[in-house]
């Protein structure tokens, strides 16, 4: 078999996705909407696994981790102190001679042309507000105004009372949060990697302020390790300490995870140090900020969001760490990883997608080898009954089309391992006793096969496959 694994081409991914039911372009009857994307039933699976992993490895395998699901709709004055109101912009260029529009940042800073038509003949730069804003109720007026959330995070910060009085947190403690955000996107590209609608897994990790360098530290390894777990490989992420003006004004530091996406090294995920600054700008009583601070009064606020030391007694706002990342960055880094196009012994193509077991969209299929013969289709029941008590996601039975078809299908879906029945497999026709009751087992990857007895079946699914672990550093190492 002759791997390859040259650098993925962005359109063999979008064309996978399409044909095996990933992702669709959304409304493409309309003509599509630009930069919305749909998951079908494939991708749908392998989102709620990528999701499902990190929270069980974020709130679940550590201690002192709180989640919360905060509603999308969001207060105009969250977003005005927090200043998305006011500084959430990107600069905008547009093109004289073929009228579309670009971001500046996206341009070559030395010599800007138009990636449409190639002209130099483009307006002044001026900001673009990347929130949605939208009305509650009937009238239509400023007062009644509110933001779709262009991130998660806000509505931990506003929820922050809530949190530390309903539940035992004493810092350092982290709140976890996963759902969709929303930004006017200048220039949607790259396919799902930057849309208007996406979703985000966010922590915001409180700290005591003397602390929030190591704690910065800490999330960066973890949140490395924790990517490279999912089946990234390390060649392919690099860190990137945000310098200057790429900062924003309330951090501290920011390092972002890039990944070798197909369009090149991006952001897949940032860990920022926000310092106070989100606390304190919704806090009501400045009394309590942290000699650091940049913020001014709130007028508007009616409750102090603040924490006592356990020692000394004192009110104090503590730091926060946020790791953030985009489901959508991180599907396409799994998906950029996983593709791989082989040539067979016998000279046959095959593409696979090599996703790492505990995120692949169905976990095993068996093929009864004859169509349409009852006594295997009831094998092959009896055997899926069995598996999908224990396994954790689809076993499915495929019973269409030839065995080639039904291999090249869940290589191309990433199933794991692929379980065929015969008339071997039944005790009734066998005339070798040391297959009655057994199955073959075809490995994706190295397309091998193994012949196992059915009742041994789960144990050696679990012990080969469905195995998959993750430690995470202790915070109290
Ligand atoms: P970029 O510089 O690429 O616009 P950002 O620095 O503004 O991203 P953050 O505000 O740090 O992004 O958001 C956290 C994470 O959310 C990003 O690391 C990314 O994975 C994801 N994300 C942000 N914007 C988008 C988008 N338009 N489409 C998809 N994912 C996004």
């Amino acid at each position: 078999m002759t791997q390859s694994k040259t650098d993925t081409a962005l359109e063999h991914i979008v064309s996978l996705c399409k044909r095996r039911g990933f992702i669709f372009p959304n409304s493409q009857l309309y003509g599509g909407l630009q930069g919305a994307y749909d998951f079908g039933p494939m991708g749908v699976e392998l989102k709620r696994n990528l999701i499902s992993t990190w929270w069980r490895d974020v709130v679940y395998r550590r201690t002192r981790m709180f989640g919360l699901d905060s509603s999308i709709l969001t207060h105009q004055k969250t977003l005005k102190y927090s200043g998305h109101a006011e500084t959430f912009c990107d600069l905008m260029t547009d093109c004289r001679q073929c009228k579309s529009r670009w971001r500046v940042d996206h341009l070559d800073p030395d010599n800007p042309r138009c990636e449409n038509c190639g002209s130099d003949d483009l307006t002044e730069p001026k900001p673009f507000n990347l929130m949605f804003k939208t009305n509650l109720g009937a009238v239509t007026s400023e007062a009644s105004s509110a933001y779709l959330r262009p991130e998660t995070a806000q509505g931990i910060f506003t929820n922050f009372k809530f949190i530390t009085d309903t539940q035992p947190a004493k810092l350092p403690f982290g709140v976890a949060q996963v759902g969709k955000a929303f930004r006017n996107e200048i220039t949607p590209r790259h396919f799902i990697f930057r849309v208007r609608e996406f979703e985000q897994m966010e922590i915001e990790f409180f700290v005591d302020p003397e602390e929030s360098d190591q704690w910065h530290k800490y999330w960066v390894e973890e949140r490395l390790q924790w990517w490279v777990a999912q089946g990234l490989s390390a060649e392919n992420i690099q860190c990137e300490a945000q310098t200057g003006d790429e900062l924003a004004h309330y951090a501290r530091a920011t390092t972002d995870i890039l990944y070798k996406f197909p369009h090149g090294f991006e952001e897949l995920e940032g860990i920022a140090n926000r310092t106070d600054y989100d606390l304190a700008v919704h806090s009501k009583s400045q009394d309590t900020l942290s000699p650091q601070s940049k913020v001014s009064e709130n007028p508007d606020s009616t409750t102090r969001l603040a924490i006592q030391h356990t020692e000394t007694k004192n009110w104090q706002i503590p730091f926060v760490i946020e790791p953030s990342a985009g489901v959508e960055r991180g599907i396409l880094a799994l998906l950029t990883e996983a593709y791989h196009e082989e040539t067979l012994d016998n000279g046959n193509k095959r593409t696979v997608l090599k996703l790492a077991p505990h995120l692949a969209p169905i976990k095993v299929a068996i093929i009864p080898l004859a169509k349409n013969k009852p006594e295997l289709i009831t094998l092959a029941e009896s055997i899926q009954h069995e598996l999908q008590a224990d396994i954790d996601g689809p076993v499915v039975i495929e019973n269409s089309g030839n065995i080639g078809k039904n291999y090249r299908r869940h290589d191309e879906v990433g199933t794991p391992v692929c379980i065929t029945v015969d008339f071997d497999s039944l005790e009734t026709t066998t005339s070798d006793a040391n297959l009655i009751n057994t199955v073959t087992l075809r490995d994706r990857d190295t397309l091998k096969q193994a012949r196992i007895h059915k009742h041994d079946l789960l144990t050696y699914l679990q012990q080969n496959y469905f195995n998959y672990r993750y430690k995470p550093k202790s915070f109290n190492q």
